[in-house]
Parts: structure tokens; C-alpha cells; sequence
């Protein structure tokens, strides 16, 4: 066996049973970052991963401490020469409420039908394990990686990231890279290969409009004091057209138009709007017309009214002028989109509409940067050959409506392009009961990230 890809895959197979029992002793460490008697896990869990990436090859590694959960840092710089890769994955996971769901316990990982159960399975804790076997199989077969390679592993991905930022600003000097490669993300519809390229970023306000000190008889002052519920009916009717254009100037000024490549990519992908329309039990599906429903959920902004309160809404009637009347709003955004500009824009557009004898406040309450990699960047098309050399076929490209905060991150503080190669299952029941992990997609994925490895030695620098 010349070949060391070859090599690495006898290592695979011979280690099977081994690389399964440690995916098990992973996730019985119950990591969950959000909760404080956690904290000894999240501490197990962490060095859970250092001591294996030590033990299996890699240098520099540290759990690098930050005011939250560490960062666990390593790293193999030997391919003079090759690009520098740096991976991205997160060990904590979510809570497991409600319990009584689950048909195990979610840190007794369970076996059944190809599937491996427990939480942390899919997110992210089997993604994790995939890029640490990767780097063995290739360290042990092969005595070398491809590729230079950076990993960093966190331990806040659930909580927002809270203290990554300040991680990466501190430790830039060892982050040069040429790509970064997030494995938190997974497969389309139906188990198909797929390769996500862009995530929205957000923009998260909220409109207070205020009236009177106190609720007013509406007897005695209707007809002489702006009711602020209808203010704001009034403003958020400003908001967006009837065809579900967001009618706020300037909203769509920096939204990158869809290429001829990427809607025919959308256009591929099997969808069935009805069926969509269905599940969700709506009479049908609504949004611009002029695109197909995946470019609306992945390459379209949008605006939403996540929350509407005000005045009374108890049993029976209470004749009232609300003394004040608010709501959430948010906009999911695409790449290039600034969330501060869109506050802005929203902020202008709502003051703007007259609405006498109330005050209108707008405030921001988060915002995020979105990201987006193009289907034809040589890191992309070096993960579809990877993915077509073992799972078969085309992947898809995704755009996903949420958002990964440390995707955003790469891309703003260190500028770097962004690949989303992940492989779970889209039935994965990741923050759910019962979460769970195709043992095939976890197999396939490693030896996806084995061949990328290889295929990345070739990127343009
Ligand atoms: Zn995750």
C-alpha cells in the first residue's frame, strides 16, 4: 500500500472498535456548558480532548483558559510549504430537558439501527471526534498530515460564544491560516451530502412606543390621546410590504445578488413546498415571489415580528388606552449586510412614520455578522470532491437561516474564507431528546476529512 490514503483507511478499519468505544467514553462526560455544576465536566471534557491530541501526535496543545469554559488549542505545522487550516469545532452541549423523553439517558449512549444516541452525539461533540481520528489515522499511518493543520475547540458554542472573540483577538499570533473549516453542520433532507456555504447573520430590536403615565378610561379620554398598540400597528405595517419585501430604504443596498451557479445549485435541491406548508400546518408557504423558498430562507433577508404586547389582554373586556405597546423585531441577514447599518435603516424608518402624542424608542438588543462562502471557492470545491469521493454524487449547498457565532468570527477578525463541512443526520434531534448520530455519516465523515486534508495540500495562497 503506496498509496497513503490507502494507509490511513487499513489504520480506520483496523481501529474501529476502538475509535467506537472512545466515541462512547466521550459522550458519557456530561459537558453542559450553560449550567454551573457542570463546570468539573466541562473541565473532564476538555481534557478528554487535549490528552488524546497530545497522546496521538499533536503539538502545542493547551487548554487555554479564557473567563468562561477554555479553549483547547493544538496544533501540526510540519507541511512546509501547504496551506494552514484552522478547525473549528465546540464540546460543550446542550441541557437535556426534558428528561423524561429520552428513551436512554443522555449520557448513556445507546446503539440501535446505525444510530449512536446521546446528547452531544451530533452537536458537536461527534464532529469533534471526527477531526481528532482524522489526525490520528493520518499521525499514525502515515507519520504526517497533508496539510499544516490548527485546531481550536470550544467549550461555549451553546452559550453564544461569549468569550471566544476575546480568545481569538488574544491569541491571533497563532491563527495564522489560510481556511477555516467548521464542522457544525450536517447533511440535507433525506441524508444527502451537503456543504453549507453561507449563514445569515442577525439584527434583534425592539420598539417601545409610550403614552400615558397609566392605563386611561377610554370613555373618558378616547378620542383625544394616541393609542400607542395602534402607533405601533401603524410602524410595523411601514415595515414591510404586502408581496414580503421589507419596505424599510436602503434594506436590501448590500445584499449580494444570487448567481447564475448558486440558483441553479438551489434549484437542484429536492424540496416540496406543500409538503413544507404542511408540516408546519400553514395554508401555504409565503415570501418574494420572485425566488425559490430555499433562496429565501438561505440568500434572502428577512424582517420578522418575533413579539407583540401591550395594554389588555385578560379574560372579558377592560375599556383602556394602553399606556404602552411594544414589540420584538428581528432581521435575519446575508453576507456583506452590517447589523449595526440595518439597526440603523430600522431605527430611521420607524421615527419617521408620524405618530403624534406617543414617544417612539428603538433599541438594539444582539446582532451578528453573517458569512458566505462561494460555491466555486477552491476550499469548497475541494470539500464536494472529498464528500463525492466517499459518501458518492453531488453534494448540496446550503444556505442556513441560523447563525454559527465562531463562522462569523473567522470571517470578520481573521478574514478568512469559511468552509461548514459537517456531517450529521437532519434527524439528528440535536438540543432535543434523544439526540443521535449516523454511525455511517460519523464513519464517512472522517474519512471525508482524511481526503480533504489531502485535497487542501493544492489550494491557491
Ligand atoms: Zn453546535
Amino acid at each position: 500500500m503506496t498509496d497513503p490514503i490507502d494507509r490511513v483507511d487499513a489504520f480506520l478499519a483496523a481501529h474501529a472498535q476502538e475509535r467506537l468505544a472512545d466515541y462512547v467514553e466521550f459522550l458519557r462526560i456530561p459537558s453542559i456548558g450553560t449550567l454551573s455544576e457542570h463546570q468539573p465536566d466541562m473541565v473532564a471534557a476538555a481534557a478528554f480532548v487535549a490528552e488524546r491530541l497530545e497522546r496521538w501526535g499533536l503539538e502545542h496543545v493547551e487548554v487555554s483558559a479564557t473567563d468562561g469554559h477554555p479553549v483547547i488549542y493544538a496544533d501540526w505545522l510540519h507541511a512546509d510549504g501547504a496551506p494552514t487550516v484552522l478547525v473549528y469545532g465546540h464540546y460543550d452541549v446542550q441541557p437535556v430537558d426534558p428528561l423524561e423523553l429520552w428513551v436512554r439517558p443522555p449520557f448513556e449512549p445507546r446503539i440501535e439501527g446505525g444510530r449512536i444516541y446521546a446528547r452531544g452525539a451530533a452537536d458537536d461533540k461527534g464532529q469533534v471526534h471526527i477531526h481528532m481520528w482524522a489526525a490520528r489515522a493520518w499521525l499514525e499511518a502515515v507519520g504526517s498530515l497533508p496539510v499544516n493543520v490548527r485546531y481550536v475547540f470550544e467549550g461555549e458554542e451553546e452559550s453564544g460564544s461569549t468569550h471566544f472573540d476575546g480568545w481569538l483577538e488574544s491569541n491571533r499570533h497563532r491563527l495564522d491560516a489560510d481556511v477555516a473549516v467548521i464542522s457544525d453542520t450536517g447533511f440535507f433532507e433525506g441524508n444527502l451530502p451537503a456543504i453549507t456555504v453561507g449563514l445569515r447573520g442577525l439584527m434583534y430590536a425592539q420598539i417601545d412606543v409610550t403614552g400615558p403615565a397609566l392605563d386611561l378610561h377610554s370613555g373618558t379620554w378616547g378620542g383625544n390621546v394616541q393609542n400607542p398598540a395602534i402607533a405601533l400597528a401603524r410602524i410595523i405595517a411601514t415595515l414591510k410590504r404586502e408581496d414580503g419585501r421589507v419596505a424599510i430604504p436602503g434594506f436590501y443596498d448590500e445584499v449580494r445578488s444570487i448567481t447564475e451557479r448558486g440558483h441553479d445549485e438551489f434549484a437542484r435541491m429536492p424540496i416540496d413546498a406543500a409538503a413544507m406548508a404542511h408540516q408546519i400546518g400553514v395554508p401555504e408557504l409565503f415570501g418574494e415571489e420572485e425566488f425559490l423558498v430555499l433562496e429565501r430562507r438561505g440568500a434572502r433577508p428577512t424582517l420578522d415580528v418575533n413579539g407583540i404586547w401591550g395594554g389588555f389582554e385578560g379574560e372579558g373586556s377592560k375599556t383602556i388606552i394602553p399606556a404602552h405597546a411594544h414589540a420584538k423585531v428581528s432581521c435575519r441577514l446575508v453576507a456583506d449586510m452590517d447589523p449595526m447599518r440595518t439597526f440603523q435603516r430600522l431605527r430611521d424608518a420607524v421615527l419617521a412614520v408620524q405618530a403624534p402624542g406617543v414617544r417612539v424608542e428603538v433599541q438594539l438588543l444582539s446582532h451578528g455578522m453573517g458569512t458566505q462562502t462561494a460555491i466555486d471557492h477552491p476550499a469548497a470545491v475541494a470539500a464536494a470532491a472529498s464528500l463525492r469521493a466517499v459518501f458518492g454524487g453531488d453534494p448540496y449547498y446550503l444556505f442556513e437561516g441560523g447563525s454559527i457565532p465562531a463562522a462569523a468570527s473567522f470571517d470578520t477578525l481573521l478574514g478568512l474564507p469559511v468552509v461548514l463541512l459537517g456531517f450529521t443526520n437532519p434527524d439528528d434531534q440535536a438540543h432535543a431528546p434523544n439526540e443521535n448520530m449516523v454511525l455511517a455519516n460519523y464513519e464517512g465523515g472522517i474519512r471525508t476529512i482524511v481526503r480533504y486534508w489531502a485535497a487542501l495540500r493544492g489550494l491557491p495562497r
